[in-house]
């Protein structure tokens, strides 16, 4: 087949370039496993590649947006395909302003990225990581009803879900598993349909003996859902200070983390900069909150001196790599209906090759369809 499109990728996705290559594309995949510098972004962007693929480690803005235009103006670079659900590392309006699709993997990492949330929050409130290095470090002395120390319970509990798109409600749905209350909150939102499905569903298995307590679910304000709830677990956006009317940058700092009850643990799965890391930090050595698990930092990879990493709060402080969605079929599976990958580049298909013809605001994969319409 012949050379149709050239696509130049920041990271090896897999079999997904594979894929491409056999349609026809050229495509240069950046070798390294670390992100490559911006100005290598910026050289492939301006030897007129058609296509970028990015990940979440790559800053694009202007700059790049600027280099993908030829003498006259044109664009020359058609689409950035971003293998992720957030593109907070992609600036939306010089996008719009130079009129380029930018898509991206929602909906494909929904599942894996809740069930992880709730493998940490099940791990932090049953302190898992203390308890197995008692056994690997030859401190489990003896059997005791409470020394060294005890866990607590998920079940019965309640937990404030803050955000409730599609992560925030599958979140929900792993929880309602567990006999759990939810808090729900959302300013942007409010999915009641979801939540009176759950709550039926949760008086059947009441009603059938199935579990023991009635639980219940509903939204509720910010401040009401930090201070009832026993765990809270975060699903937003990183939408910084003029991106929205709500914006989520350190929504957690000294004064909100103080609303939460001392017994509560966090875990968040989102990004980083929604939560104020130094207060956090100051918040688990000062027992305003239990514990936390954190999946993502404001900083990535986490620095040798964060705060965070003060062996006086290891105990109730996990720390895991931005790992939320590094399931097998997630990340690597070529079907769009399952993988990021698969996702990714039939979001890149569908801009280089015109599907739903050529209509941009009519592809499901593109972000940015505002910059598009008539
Ligand atoms: P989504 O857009 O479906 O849901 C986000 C929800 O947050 C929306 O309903 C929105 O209204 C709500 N929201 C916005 N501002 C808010 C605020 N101030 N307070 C409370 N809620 C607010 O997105 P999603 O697919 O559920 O993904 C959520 C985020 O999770 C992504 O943007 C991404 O940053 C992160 N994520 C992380 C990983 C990981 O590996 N750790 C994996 C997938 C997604």
């Amino acid at each position: 087949m012949e050379n149709k499109f050239r696509v130049f990728a920041t990271c090896d996705i897999g079999e997904a370039i594979s894929l491409l290559r056999s349609r026809g594309y050229a495509v240069e995949v950046y070798p390294q496993p670390e992100a490559p510098p911006k100005s290598l972004i910026i050289e492939k962007v301006k030897s007129g590649i058609d296509g970028l693929i990015t990940t979440l480690r790559d800053p694009i803005d202007a700059e790049v947006f600027e280099a993908g235009k030829n003498e006259a103006g044109k664009n020359t670079l058609k689409v950035v395909a971003q293998y992720a659900v957030g593109f907070d590392n992609i600036n939306r309006a010089d996008a719009n302003r130079c009129k380029i699709p930018f898509t991206n993997t929602a909906g494909v990492l929904t599942e894996a990225t809740a069930e992880f949330a709730f493998f940490m929050l099940g791990m932090l409130a049953r302190k898992m990581w203390p308890a197995e290095h008692l056994t690997r470090d030859n401190r489990w002395g003896y059997w005791h009803p409470y020394l060294p120390f005890l866990g607590d319970e998920v079940t019965g509990k309640t937990i404030a879900i803050i955000g409730t798109g599609r992560i925030g409600l599958a979140m929900i749905k792993k929880c309602a598993g567990f006999d759990m209350n939810m808090l729900c909150y959302d300013p942007a939102y409010e999915n009641h349909e979801y939540i009176n499905a759950i709550q039926e569903n949760m008086d059947l298995r009441h009603a059938r003996g199935i579990s023991r307590e009635k639980n219940w679910i509903k939204y509720v304000g910010f401040e009401e859902a930090l201070r009832e709830a026993d765990f809270v677990s975060v699903h937003v956006p990183l939408l910084r200070a003029g991106e929205s009317s709500t914006p989520t940058y350190h929504l957690f700092n000294e004064k909100t983390l103080r609303m939460t009850k001392p017994v509560a643990y966090m875990v968040n799965t989102s990004r980083g900069p929604v939560i104020d890391e130094a207060a956090l930090a100051r918040a688990l050595r000062e027992n305003w909150i239990a514990g936390a698990a954190l999946d993502v930092y404001e900083k990535e990879p986490l620095p040798a001196d964060s705060p965070l990493r003060d062996p006086a709060i290891a105990d109730r402080c996990r720390l895991m790599p931005h790992f939320a969605s590094a399931a097998r079929i997630t990340r690597l599976s070529t079907d769009p209906d399952k993988g990021m990958a698969g996702r990714c580049i039939q979001g890149l298909i569908d801009v280089l090759e015109g599907n739903y013809g050529g209509d941009i605001t009519k592809m499901p994969y593109v972000v940015n369809k505002e910059a598009f319409g008539k």
